[in-house]
């Protein structure tokens, strides 16, 4: 199912939640939403699907109008963050509770829904848990039966809202494997609303990034993280050094420290460059190391420049030894954006 998303405003009094936002998700594309709170990802997921109308603007779903159709009407799937799973039905029942209540002849019949019902418990690693109630299951099982019952009808797209935002950071991860699994084995359209960038960066074909109820950027884990079109998204995507200065002949400065910026404007600007991406070099800025903390095989060297300014830079565990004292570092790569 392709959706796009066209010119769609959304006020809540006369607050923006949604800005002339326009989005095209390809069929079968994992795409992930991803903003501080209150940016609008909520909101755009519920005009996506139907359990929101828009001011302006239009919702199609392969290129037929659903902009005020409801959410029934548009067959998708949710799984929320909070479990929502019935309580006095088993696993099973759960799973099934949008079969069961299907009328006449789209209701499958009994054989159908209970292979219906084994082949997704299987399918989320959950086989033989059919018979127990949502209190004797951990939360990341919750999860994945919500999972289970949402691709249950068959939905022609799945909506997830947080959904592992209430788990700890190792079952966050291991589920988040799981719907990547899951989502390439059913070949469901998806969109996946999270604040955790490392979530959406780990999972999605694509990233949408929204700021105050407008899209910023949308792209690729990598065009997100390596060609940023805003200080916005360069901040929010990744580790970043920001450093506030000015341009002039189509350099960057800030106190001590240059980068380059052919092409931009003469004026008040502000530079960006990612930890990994400044290296040692003898033309370079120069840089007082305070400290080197090893994190696995990489280690962070936190410095200061002599006019104060924190850096912080990234590098294998076996080049740390090299950052000590007075250093000199230029950027390989950096991102400036005229103010
Ligand atoms: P979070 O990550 O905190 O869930 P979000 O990015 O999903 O945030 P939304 O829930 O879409 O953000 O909210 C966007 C803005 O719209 C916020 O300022 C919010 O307060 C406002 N908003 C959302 N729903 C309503 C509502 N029903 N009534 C009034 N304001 C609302």
């Amino acid at each position: 199912m392709t959706i796009s998303i066209r010119s769609v405003e959304k006020k809540f009094g006369r607050y923006p939640a949604l800005d002339k936002v326009g989005l095209e998700i390809a069929d079968g594309e994992l795409l992930a939403l991803l903003g501080p709170s209150g940016s609008g990802k909520t909101t755009l997921l519920r005009v996506i699907a139907g359990l929101e109308f828009p001011d302006a603007g239009q919702v199609l779903f392969h290129d037929q109008d659903v902009t005020f159709a409801s959410a029934a009407a548009r067959r998708v799937g949710f799984v929320f963050q909070q479990y929502a799973l019935f309580k006095h039905m088993t696993v099973a029942r759960n799973i099934a509770f949008g079969l069961d209540v299907r009328k006449g002849k789209d209701k499958p019949s009994k054989a159908e829904i209970t292979k219906r019902v084994d082949d997704l418990l299987r399918l989320v690693e959950l086989e033989g848990l059919g018979g127990r109630y949502p209190s004797q299951l951990s939360g990341g099982q919750r999860q994945r039966v919500a999972l289970s019952r949402a691709l249950a009808v068959q939905p022609s797209v799945l909506l997830l809202d947080e959904p592992f935002g209430a788990l700890d950071a190792t079952v966050r991860k291991s589920l988040r494997k799981e719907l990547r699994r899951v989502h390439d084995a059913t070949g469901v359209t998806t969109i996946f609303v999270t604040h955790d960038q490392e979530e959406a960066l780990d999972l999605a074909d694509r990233v949408a990034i929204l700021n105050h109820g407008v899209i910023e950027q949308v792209g690729t884990p990598a065009q997100v993280h390596d060609e940023p079109v805003s200080p916005f998204v360069c901040g929010f995507v990744g580790e970043a050094n920001r450093f506030e200065g000015e341009i002039s002949k189509g350099r960057f400065s800030a106190g001590s420290i240059f980068l380059p910026a052919a092409g931009l404007p003469d004026g008040k600007a502000v530079g960006f460059v990612r930890p990994h991406d400044l290296v040692l070099d003898e033309a370079g800025f120069a840089v007082q190391v305070n400290r080197v903390h090893v994190q696995g095989a990489l280690a962070t060297v936190d410095g200061l420049t002599p006019d104060g300014r924190r850096i912080e830079v990234t590098v294998s565990r076996d080049q740390a030894e090299q950052f000590t004292g007075a250093v000199k570092l230029s950027a390989r790569k950096a991102h400036v954006f005229p103010a």
